[in-house]
């Protein structure tokens, strides 16, 4: 079990940066690091190896695999295609790893959206001639290819100001120290770790309760929902899916079972935790409804959604005049279980809420809802909640009694919220 989620870094610029000799130093360098051989329709070159410096694939196959849902990103570029597989990568950041991706800033654009705490760093030469002088000296394309890669660098470095980092590829030597202190200071951001072991030793107290949890069995929802209205399309909201996630982590590095319930979310999953996806308000119900029993605490971190369209049209709806789209109430996952489950475990709701009854509003919740607390986040904070990576509010218990947690990252808020319901249980104070 990794504690540390890996990072995804994505190195993009003009083709002749220097970009693939910087992504394999930082796999040489870390040893959490691996590289991301990528798919293409280009043509082996010089000594290229299949499966090392790329996958070729002919453009049939490239089309079929696109398809098939194969690539987190793709792109055309100078005529040829190009490609991540979204399950290697997937899977590399589960196991905790970190992936370098050297790819193009078509692609390096997609990630970003994708994988919002993705780091994107721009490379480039500090030079037109340079990058024409080493594009030239690689000998390995014709010149007219050679200026076309040239006027789409143009292109390229218009989306600079989308990029986290920047390094000019000026001596070799510089720019691996650069792109060493990236990875090396990312990893150290406060957002990408747990609590750190000295701050927990200072304050023991804010963690009791931890223990708690170990095994236990935590039910943890997370993402938003997808309510259809034909084959392709469906209203959502903007839940990253983040908390969730966090939460998740949190049981699970606090020694409990984690089964993780979560609908269409930006964030890989949590390595070392059974995870079920789920599109609808009504799949994520079916679901809990089989697992509750048997839980010792259901999370309700997700923003499932409170409406969905009255009529599902088959096929795709075609553009033409006027469509009317009339909503209805989904089932409320909580109060229907509330009232339908015998042996019902405690619940810990979430609550995101505008405007200065928020709270009020949040604690009748938890009372409608039977939750033993409530976690009250006001939705107009800048900064924090839905899409944000840092959160606040007040977690609220049954009894009364309140613990408030101030701006911070959302895993740190996860643990904190983890050891207050540890340390309520523990009391003997169920519902
Ligand atoms: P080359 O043909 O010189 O190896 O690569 C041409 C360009 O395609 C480079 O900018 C390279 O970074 C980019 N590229 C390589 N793999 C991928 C990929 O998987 N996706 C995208 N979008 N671009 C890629």
């Amino acid at each position: 079990m990794n504690n540390s989620p890996g990072q995804l870094i994505v190195l993009a610029g003009p083709s002749g940066a220097g970009k693939t000799t910087l992504a394999h130093h930082l796999v040489e360098t870390f040893s959490s690091a691996a590289f991301s051989v990528s798919t293409t329709t280009r043509s082996v070159r010089g000594s290229e190896i299949e499966g090392v410096d790329y996958f070729f694939v002919t453009r049939e196959e490239f089309l079929q695999m696109i398809e098939n849902g194969y690539f987190l990103e793709y792109a055309e570029v100078h005529g040829h295609l190009y490609g991540t597989s979204r399950e290697w990568v997937s899977r590399e950041l589960a196991l905790g790893g970190s992936v370098i991706l050297d790819i193009d800033v078509q692609g390096a654009l997609q990630i970003k959206e994708t994988f919002p705490t993705s780091i994107l760093i721009f490379v480039l030469t500090p030079s037109p001639d340079v990058l024409s002088s080493r594009l030239l000296s690689r000998n390995t394309d014709e010149p007219d290819v050679v200026l076309l890669r040239l006027e789409m660098a143009a292109w390229e470095i218009s989306w600079i100001g989308s990029f986290d980092y920047y390094v000019c590829n000026r001596r070799l030597e510089d720019s691996l120290i650069q792109v060493e202190s990236i990875f090396r200071g990312e990893s150290l951001k406060i957002s990408n770790t747990s609590f750190p072991p000295e701050v927990r030793a200072f304050t023991p107290e804010r963690f009791s309760g931890r223990e708690y949890w170990y095994g236990k069995k935590v039910i943890v929802t997370s993402g938003p929902t997808r309510e259809a209205l034909d084959h392709v399309r469906f209203i959502s909201n903007r839940s990253s899916g983040l908390m969730g996630c966090s939460m998740a982590i949190a049981f699970r590095d606090a020694g409990a079972d984690v089964l993780f319930v979560t609908g269409p979310a930006c964030f890989s999953r949590p390595s070392g935790v059974d995870t079920i996806s789920v599109e609808s308000a009504d799949e994520m119900h079916k679901i809990l409804v089989r697992e509750v029993a048997r839980a010792d605490l259901l999370v309700m971190a997700a923003a499932v959604s409170d409406f969905r369209p009255s009529i599902f049209h088959d096929g795709k709806t075609e553009r033409s005049g006027t469509f009317r789209l009339e909503l209805e109430a989904t089932l409320d996952i909580l109060e229907e279980l509330d009232r339908s489950i015998d042996c019902m475990c405690p619940v810990m709701a979430f609550s995101l809420e505008f405007g200065p009854d928020g709270e009020k509003r949040a604690l009748g919740k938890m009372k409608r809802k039977g939750a033993a607390a409530i976690f009250y986040n006001p939705g107009d904070i800048q900064g924090a909640g839905m899409e944000a990576s840092s959160n606040q509010g007040k977690l609220f218990f049954t009894d009364g009694s309140f613990v408030e947690v101030r701006q911070s990252s959302k895993r740190y808020i996860a643990e904190l919220l983890t050891a207050a319901m540890g340390r309520y249980l523990m009391k003997g104070n169920e519902v």
